[in-house]
């Protein structure tokens, strides 16, 4: 049976295949459109298992989407992201709740010792990076406490904004760390256009179901949510408040 989500997914590809030669030009109001749906639906009803499934689903959606725009619209360069190159995780981040959850939960399921070692990386990154903005994290190039011998630790969980970020230029972005100016990437705009637009779509949906705040900043988010044995549970009953990790940048961009 298709679910709502994969019932979304159809119509966005169908909308990024309606152009001849290029995509449809409104995919991602398509796509964002949909996820908001699925996502309000869900929401109220969400247990840890359906919640790991609607994420596993979301991030299923996102991925097809974005094959079939680039079946339509390949990158002009070559992407230069590749395993071992991390200069993307030493920024700023922005999650929804599901995803922050939804990590943390992944986290917990590898064991006490594994836990206690992260919630540390975390808790000391956390110190770092409180209640800074995206231009703080840019000059202080802090890595992700999920980054681990150059490499995403959760790579199969990781948030919608990992998943878009791309460049051509690996030496663009070594060049670009701990500068307060930024300096021009160029990337693949699909690649960030479909992940953000399935994060702004998730963000939508969770305020249509009431959830506040909507989009946070993935360390302080972590940091709570790893002090929850049930962060699912926690967040609905009002325990876990993400007020703390309200992402301040949000209403720059979504
Ligand atoms: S979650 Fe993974 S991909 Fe995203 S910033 Fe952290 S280490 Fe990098």
């Amino acid at each position: 049976m298709q679910t709502a989500a994969g019932a979304l997914l159809a119509r966005a590809i169908g909308v990024a295949m309606a152009a001849p030669k290029t995509p449809g030009p409104d995919y991602s109001a398509v796509l964002a459109k949909g996820v908001r749906g699925a996502v309000a639906k869900a929401v109220p009803a969400l247990d840890g298992e359906r919640l790991d499934g609607l994420m596993t689903e979301l991030f299923g959606v996102a991925d097809s989407a974005f094959a079939a725009v680039v079946a339509k619209d390949p990158p002009r360069r070559t992407i230069a992201c590749k395993a071992g190159c991390a200069y993307c995780c030493h920024l700023y981040v922005q999650v929804t709740p599901l995803e922050a959850i939804h990590l943390a939960r992944a986290l917990r399921a590898r064991g006490a010792e594994a836990l206690a070692a992260v919630q540390e990386r975390v808790a000391a990154a956390h110190r770092k990076t409180a209640g800074k903005d995206a231009e703080y994290r840019n000059l202080l190039a802090e890595p992700c406490p999920l980054l681990q011998d150059g490499q995403c630790s959760v790579y199969a969980e990781r948030p919608f904004a990992c998943r878009g970020a791309n460049s051509a230029d690996a030496d663009a972005c070594r060049r670009g760390m701990g500068r307060s100016s930024s300096v021009p990437l160029p990337t693949f705009v699909h690649q960030r256009n479909v992940y953000a637009a399935v994060e702004n779509g998730a963000a939508h949906g969770l305020l249509d179901a009431g959830a506040r705040p909507n989009v946070l900043e993935l360390i302080a988010a972590l940091h709570l949510a790893l002090a929850h044995e049930d962060p699912l549970r926690a967040w609905q009953s009002g325990e876990l408040d993400f007020e703390p990790a309200r992402c301040r940048e949000a209403g720059k961009r979504v």
